[in-house]
C-alpha cells in the first residue's frame, strides 16, 4: 500500500521552491524598508486564544480548526493571534512604543480543499501595534502593493471602514432588520448568520445572497465622526502614497476582531479564491486578550495564492536554473580519487560543485551534468591523469580547453573557483 499526502496538504517539491524563496526574499527585503522584524512563533496554541481573539461564530472557530481536545489545544489557523499572545506574554510594547513585526509560516484551517484553497498553508503575516494613526493604515497597505509589484504582480486593493464599538452595533441593528424581511431569500448559512454574526451575510459569496444585500444599508452611512474621519484619511494617505483603492462596503473579513480599516488586495485569474492578502484594524483585541489597550493594524498575503500568480505570469519559459558550477566526470578509480578531493576543496570556495561515484560511462557522467545545468565539467580519465592534463569544457559554449593538473589540490581549486567565479560574474 502506497502511503500518500494527506487531502489539503501538498508537497512543495524543489522544482517549484525557487519561486517560495523569491517571495520569501522580497518580502523580508520590502518589510526591513519599512522598518518591521521578523518574528517566529510557535505552530500550536491554546484553543481559547483562538476563540477569544477570532471569535466563537467565525467559520475558523466553528469548524475549520485542527484541535485536540483532550489537550485543549489548536493548530493554528492564522498568525495575528499568536503574534499578539506573544506581544503581551513578553510585554513588547515596554522595548518601543511601536512594534513593527512579521511572521512566515504554515497555517492550518479544514476547509474544502481546491486551487488556492488547503488545509495546510502559508502566510506572511506583517502587523504594526501601538499606532492608531490612519498614515499607518495606508503605509501598511503601500508595503503590501510594494510586495505584490515588485513580484510582478498585478492585484487591486479594495478597502472598507467596519466602524468601532461605538457605531458597529447601530449598523448591525440596521442590517438585521433589513434581513429580517430578506429572510426567505438567504442561503441557509446566511439564515443562520442574520442572528448570530450578521454582517457575514454582506460577504456571502452566493449570487442569490450577493443580490439581496445590493440594497442593504451601508456600514459606510453608519460610521461615528472620529472612524469617519479616520477612514477618510486613510483615503487621503493611501492617495499621498500613489496607492490606488477601491471602495468595497460588502468587505466585512471572517474575523470578529476587526475594527476600522479592513482591506483585502483581490487579483484576477484566481478563479473563485481572488483574495491574495488582506487584513485590517484590531483596536480593542490587544485589550481583549488581557494585554494593554494597544491599537494594532496588520494583514496576511497568502503565498500559495502568490505562487499560483507568479505561475500565471510566468510568460517566457523560466530559464533553467544553474545548479552546478562544476561537475567532475571521473572515469576510473585513480580519477576518482583525484577529483574526490579537489570537489570538496572547490565547495569550501564557496563554489557549487558535484560529481559522480557510481563508475558511469563519460557520456552518461555528461547527461547528468547537464541536467544539472552546470557551467563547466572537467573531464578527468587515466590519460589526463598521467599526462597531468584534463579537460574542462565549457557547458555553455561546448569549447573545450586543456587543464593542467600540476598543483596541488588546493591550487587547483583555486584556478577551477576563479574561472567559475567570472563565469558567473558575467551570466548575472
Ligand atoms: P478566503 O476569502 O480565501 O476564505 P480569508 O478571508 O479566509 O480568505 P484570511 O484569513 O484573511 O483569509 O487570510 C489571508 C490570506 O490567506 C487570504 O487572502 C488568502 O490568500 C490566504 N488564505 C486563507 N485561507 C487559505 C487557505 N485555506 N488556503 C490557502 N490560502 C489561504
Ligand atoms: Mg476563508
Amino acid at each position: 500500500m502506497k502511503i500518500k499526502a494527506i487531502n489539503g496538504f501538498k508537497d512543495i517539491l524543489p522544482d517549484e521552491v525557487h519561486r517560495w524563496q523569491r517571495i520569501e526574499a522580497c518580502a523580508r527585503d520590502i518589510f526591513q524598508r519599512f522598518g518591521l522584524r521578523e518574528i517566529r512563533l510557535p505552530i500550536l496554541e491554546k484553543t481559547e486564544l483562538f476563540a477569544r481573539s477570532i471569535g466563537e461564530t467565525t467559520d475558523i472557530v466553528e469548524k475549520e480548526m485542527y484541535t485536540f481536545p483532550d489537550k485543549g489545544i489548536t493548530m493554528r489557523p492564522e498568525a495575528t493571534a499568536s503574534l499578539l499572545r506573544a506581544f503581551i506574554e513578553h510585554s513588547l510594547h515596554l522595548q518601543r512604543p511601536v512594534q513593527r513585526l512579521f511572521t512566515i509560516g504554515p497555517m492550518f484551517r479544514h476547509e474544502r480543499p481546491q486551487k488556492g484553497r488547503l488545509r495546510q498553508f502559508h502566510q506572511i503575516d506583517a502587523e504594526i501595534i501601538g499606532a492608531q494613526e490612519p498614515q499607518v493604515d495606508a503605509e501598511l497597505m503601500a508595503m503590501g502593493q510594494m510586495l505584490l509589484t515588485e513580484l510582478g504582480l498585478t492585484a487591486s486593493l479594495e478597502i472598507n471602514s467596519l466602524g468601532c464599538p461605538d457605531c458597529r452595533p447601530d449598523f448591525r441593528e440596521k442590517l438585521v432588520r433589513y434581513l429580517e424581511e430578506k429572510e426567505e431569500g438567504l442561503c441557509e448559512d446566511c439564515r443562520r448568520r442574520r442572528t448570530t454574526n450578521p454582517l457575514r451575510v454582506l460577504d456571502c459569496k452566493k449570487a442569490t445572497c450577493r443580490a439581496l444585500v445590493q440594497n442593504a444599508p451601508s456600514i459606510l452611512d453608519s460610521l461615528c465622526a472620529p472612524c469617519r474621519e479616520h477612514f477618510q484619511a486613510v483615503q487621503k494617505n493611501l492617495d499621498l502614497l500613489g496607492v490606488t483603492y477601491k471602495l468595497n462596503r460588502f468587505m466585512v473579513r471572517g474575523l470578529d476582531y476587526y475594527t476600522r480599516t479592513t482591506f483585502e488586495f483581490i487579483a484576477s485569474g484566481l478563479g473563485a479564491q481572488s483574495a491574495v492578502g488582506a487584513g485590517g484594524r484590531y483596536d480593542g483585541l490587544i485589550h481583549q486578550l488581557g494585554g494593554p489597550g494597544l491599537p494594532g493594524i496588520g494583514f496576511a498575503m497568502g503565498m500559495e495564492r502568490l505562487v499560483l500568480l507568479m505561475e500565471s505570469t510566468d510568460s517566457e519559459q523560466q530559464a533553467l536554473d544553474r545548479e552546478i558550477d562544476i561537475f567532475a566526470a571521473a572515469l576510473g578509480q585513480e580519477a576518482m580519487e583525484f577529483a574526490t578531493p579537489l570537489i570538496h576543496a572547490l565547495r569550501k570556495l564557496s563554489v557549487r560543485a558535484a560529481m559522480d561515484y557510481s563508475g558511469r560511462s563519460l557520456k552518461a557522467q555528461m547527461k547528468q551534468a547537464g541536467r544539472l545545468n552546470a557551467a563547466y565539467t572537467l573531464i578527468i580519465g587515466e590519460q589526463e591523469l598521467a599526462e597531468k592534463k584534463a579537460i574542462l569544457r565549457n557547458m555553455d559554449t561546448q569549447e573545450q580547453t586543456s587543464f593542467s593538473l600540476e598543483g596541488d589540490t588546493k591550487e587547483l581549486a583555486g584556478i577551477l573557483a576563479k574561472t567559475c567565479m567570472e563565469t558567473a560574474r558575467s551570466e548575472s
